[in-house]
């Protein structure tokens, strides 16, 4: 067996070994996991200092979960966006592709809870169906590959499914999206960064959502990906008592960046069931941007997003303090030190009060034949 797959499963899933390695009470947990399963790495659990911190809070089931009982299962409703099994059609030129239910650790906030911990991998048949709708859909140029967690597929698996997607012409990019490097990060071997080469140009945006996840282990394996020549960027979703703080999640991003992947979004808690409890206000996501915004480097500031109830799509939210006032003169601006700013507009209003010049006719042929240059 590869090491890997080893290493995997010597992971915690059963309420009486979360007793045996963290002490919590196997009876709290034993309802929680029968629908909502529990899978946690060495990797993860050796980044628990102490019972409820930010690592902790993210993988050990709560009784909590329970109670979230009015909550929508599938508040994105991806299902209704799924032209055909496993494939979610929302945006015109994008299209998301469901490969596994497995995932390396099972997050206690997930927006696919409803899915996520049964067996099994995408079926010869079902990858056909899909490849087959995206050969139809021409205005398709991006797949993102995602789960579940696609790096836990083996890689022959992997590999069909990269080598069935680039039979398809108009397809520019594929992505990944995974947990995988920051949990589990002896998966990323030589072998598999082998057969993702082949396939480029492939984008990977990786789920980090606190500093201690990025041990040296794992930035060696997102080293790895980098040298392979996949961009990496970073999806982090704001989360109460684990990263919803300013000061954290500075550090964060700043680790992320020595890891060599580039802060790409920062999603505001979803509405799904069993998760309620890790929600935070707006306003928590809109003064973390504002702390970071010019406080440190532009590359370390994602874009906070909302995925919006009902299927509407990812919807970006800026602090509203940088645009004071926006008129024909020009804007009023201010800047991350609260100062103000005034940059002026470029002087359309006399051209605007220019008689309209008439464009039904074409321009008058100069003597050389040549039509005049505007
Ligand atoms: C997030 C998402 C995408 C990709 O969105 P980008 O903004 O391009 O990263 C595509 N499809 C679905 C259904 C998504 O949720």
């Amino acid at each position: 067996m590869e090491d890997w797959k080893r290493i995997l499963a010597q992971s915690i899933t059963k309420p009486k070994d979360l007793a045996k390695h963290l002490g919590v009470d196997p009876q709290e947990v034993e309802a929680v996991v029968g629908p909502y399963p529990m899978r946690i790495t060495p990797t993860v659990l050796s980044t628990i200092k102490e019972k409820g911190d930010a690592i902790w809070k993210q993988v050990v089931p709560e009784a909590i979960e329970m109670d979230d009982i009015d909550a929508p299962d599938d508040p994105l409703e991806e299902d209704t966006d799924s032209p055909v099994p496993h494939l979610v059609h929302r945006y015109p030129d994008r299209a998301l592709l469901m490969v596994t239910n497995q995932c390396p650790i099972y997050c206690r906030f997930c927006t696919r809870k409803r899915l996520v911990g049964k067996p099994g991998f995408l079926k010869k048949g079902e990858l056909d169906r899909a490849i087959a709708y995206l050969h139809e859909h021409t205005e398709v140029r991006d797949v993102i590959l995602s789960g579940g967690d696609p790096l836990l597929l083996p890689d022959y698996l992997i590999e069909r499914i990269l080598k069935a997607l680039r039979t398809i012409p108009h397809l520019e990019l594929i992505r990944f999206g995974t947990r995988v490097p920051g949990t589990l990060p002896q998966r990323i071997t030589p072998e598999l960064c082998e057969i993702m080469k082949q396939y480029h140009p492939i984008y990977m945006n990786l789920h980090f959502n606190h500093p201690d996840e990025l041990t040296p282990e794992v930035k060696k394996a997102c080293g790895r990906l980098a040298d392979t020549g996949i961009p990496l960027g970073a999806q982090t979703v704001l989360l109460k008592g684990v990263n919803d703080d300013p000061e954290i999640m500075k550090q964060l991003m700043h680790q992320l960046l020595l890891a060599r992947v580039k802060p790409y979004y920062l999603y505001q808690a979803d509405l799904t069931k069993g998760t309620n409890h890790f929600r935070t206000t707006v306003e928590t996501g809109l003064r973390i941007i504002q702390a970071l915004q010019g406080h440190t480097s532009g590359m370390a500031v994602p874009h906070f997003v909302i995925d919006a109830p009902g299927g509407g799509g990812k919807i970006p939210l800026l602090p509203n303090e940088y645009l004071l006032n926006l008129n024909e003169e020009g804007a009023l601006l201010k800047n991350y030190e609260n100062k103000t700013y005034h940059y002026p507009q470029p002087n359309e209003t006399r051209t605007r009060e220019l008689p309209m010049v008439d464009t039904t006719t074409p321009p008058a042929l100069c003597s050389n034949g040549a039509r005049d240059a505007f």
